[in-house]
């Protein structure tokens, strides 16, 4: 962690020179830094962390390192832990269920489910605790309304004898939000402020069963009505079987609630990366089932519009070889400016 801050000063210097650049040419001319996106994702999904498995030491490490990031950056923490103190971690309950095969044989999966609160020691040995991580960008005459970036940084951890690194599942949205959040952080310390407020939210759990989310949903220091929508981000730094030859795409998946969210990031696309935006799976009867698949769902259950950016399956999914050395870090960057680009504009109505 201390090696990594001591890159602080060459980024903030290309993060500057951007922002003349934001004020020279606008918005869309605004990147998000490749070198912020690789150094995240080198961390997320190193063997130290251990596969960033829900519940254990190598999930609570990630979890502390994107909250110094969120606090290097200037985020507000919003999960309040008394009357005149917050948060950036919110914390969980939950068990884990017998470990079952997934579709194929070999595959580490197993589910959690919430749980209250443990009451006595007895029932405190059965209970996990899990942790999200959420930080706050303050808007300007909209701040009460607030666009939602999210991903879940949670993987499998080390079922067997190997380390399941997650560096595409999904070490590669979680470096993607923290890269954003830097970025509009700088464009805020030259004044380029937001009019909504952008809340970056990263969620453990998901790998179980989507539990993160569905506690930060019933458990949201906001009400559902002042979230103008959730931009999800799992799996954008690889490239599908479907796209070898042409990897400069990106998979939009929304709800029945996200025409105007699609037109959004289609126009922030023309204007920006110009990446082929794959209608492929979006829709909620494709056998795939990738609309359920993810954190977005549960904001899609209380009625918050959604999009989903996702680069599709490919043989490393939730294999050991899920490794940083095979990331595509000029397309993970490409992705990540179209996720600003959308954001940006959902944050200025
Ligand atoms: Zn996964």
């Amino acid at each position: 962690m201390l090696k990594t801050s001591r890159k602080v000063i060459p980024l903030t210097l290309i993060m500057l020179a951007n922002v003349a650049v934001a004020k020279a040419q606008g918005i869309n001319q605004v990147r998000v830094s490749k070198q912020t996106l690789q150094q995240h994702l080198y961390l997320l999904a190193s063997d130290s962390l251990q596969g960033r498995k829900t519940g254990t030491r190598g999930q609570r490490e990630a979890a502390t390192y994107c909250i110094q990031d969120f606090r290097k950056h200037r985020l507000i923490a919003v999960f309040r832990t008394d009357s005149n103190r917050a948060s950036f971690r919110q914390t969980y309950p939950f068990r884990e269920l017998a470990i079952a095969p997934y579709g194929m044989p070999n595959q580490p999966y197993s589910r959690y489910e919430l749980v209250p609160p443990p009451r006595t020691h007895r029932d405190s040995s059965r209970v996990l605790l899990g942790d999200n991580v959420a930080g706050l960008l303050v808007g300007t005459d909209l701040k009460q309304e607030i666009v939602v970036l999210s991903a879940h940084y949670d993987h499998l951890g080390r079922p067997g004898s190997r380390v399941y690194h997650g560096a595409d599942d999904n070490a590669s949205g979680t470096s993607a939000v923290l890269a954003i959040a830097a970025t509009m952080d700088s464009l805020a310390q030259q004044g380029i402020r937001p009019r909504r407020s952008v809340l970056f939210v990263l969620f453990s759990g998901e790998e179980g069963g989507l539990i993160g989310s569905e506690y930060f949903v019933r458990n949201c220091p906001f009400l559902p009505a002042q979230l103008v929508c959730d931009l999800n981000i799992d799996m954008v730094g690889r490239v599908d079987a479907a796209h070898r030859k042409q990897p400069d795409y990106c998979y939009l998946i929304g709800g029945p609630t996200s025409d105007s969210l699609r037109a959004t990031a289609q126009k922030a696309n023309t204007e920006s990366v110009q990446l082929e935006l794959s209608p492929t799976f979006d829709s909620e009867a494709d056998p795939n089932r990738y609309f359920y698949r993810s954190d977005h769902y549960n904001f899609y259950r209380i009625g918050v519009p959604i999009l989903f950016f996702m680069d599709g399956e490919h043989p490393d999914y939730h294999q050991p070889t899920d490794t940083a050395d095979r990331i595509d870090y000029d397309l993970l960057q490409k992705r990540a400016m179209l996720v600003f680009q959308t954001a940006w504009r959902m944050a200025n109505p």
